[in-house]
């Protein structure tokens, strides 16, 4: 296998790319988003699963990357895709998370419709779990998938500042609090996004050694 010069993850979000950075250094590779690289992809994100849709993500950006940017051989594609299932409304919003109520909607809205419709609702029915499914593209189109999950509960009003969407709602296991309430750096060692980046990181490394 080549080696991996670049790293294009398919994300907009600056958060994210912090993040994924840190835990990839491990790669010596230059860590890129979509627009530090200079390719744009919007798919439609229509499939069924978390997985489907990180890997259309993922297809979509690995095809600019083949035809317009340098040296493809040494690029890896990743994207992801996340959300929250709540399990009392049939694990919705899940994969239409962001997009739930209305994409521009904002999120106290949201996240007080989600308190609305388990109004009543006792402890032991209100788990959730944040879901994360990251995809990797190699050059020549195989691809590794992976999906972690950060378990909880939602409360019942909402509750701290950091965070963003669904945190200020979610109690993660183990805690009392929202992960809106807890520290980035201590949200960012149990999330779902966390895990699935770390499980990704093990997987490429466990490719290349078979590939070297
Ligand atoms: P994505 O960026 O397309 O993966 O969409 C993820 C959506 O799921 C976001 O817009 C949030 O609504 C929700 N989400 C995913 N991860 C988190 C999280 O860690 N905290 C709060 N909301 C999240």
């Amino acid at each position: 296998m080549n080696k991996i010069k670049t790293i294009i993850f398919a994300t907009g979000n600056s958060g994210k790319l912090r993040e994924i950075k840190e835990i990839f250094k491990d790669l010596n590779a230059d860590i890129l988003s979509m627009k530090e690289a200079g390719v744009f992809a919007e798919p439609v994100e229509d499939g069924k699963s978390f997985e489907d849709n990180s890997l259309i993500k993922a297809k979509a950006v690995r095809e600019l990357v083949d035809s317009d940017y340098p040296d493809p051989e040494g690029v890896l594609v990743m994207a992801d895709d996340s959300g929250l299932e709540v399990d009392f409304l049939d694990k919705a919003p899940g994969i239409m998370s962001a997009r739930f109520m209305g994409h521009d909607t904002s999120y106290d809205i949201k996240n007080n419709e989600i308190l609305k419709r388990l109004s009543g609702v006792p402890d032991e029915k209100r788990t959730a779990r944040f879901v994360c499914a990251v995809s990797a593209v190699f050059f020549g189109g195989d691809h590794l998938v992976t999906k972690k999950t950060m378990e909880g509960r939602i409360g019942y009003e909402i509750e701290g500042e950091n965070g963003f969407g669904y945190d200020p709602i979610f109690i993660p296991d183990g805690f009392d609090v929202t992960s809106a309430t807890i520290s980035p750096e201590e949200k960012n060692e149990i999330s779902h996004r966390g895990k699935a980046l770390r499980s990704m990181l093990e997987m490429v490394k466990e490719r290349s050694k078979g590939n070297s």
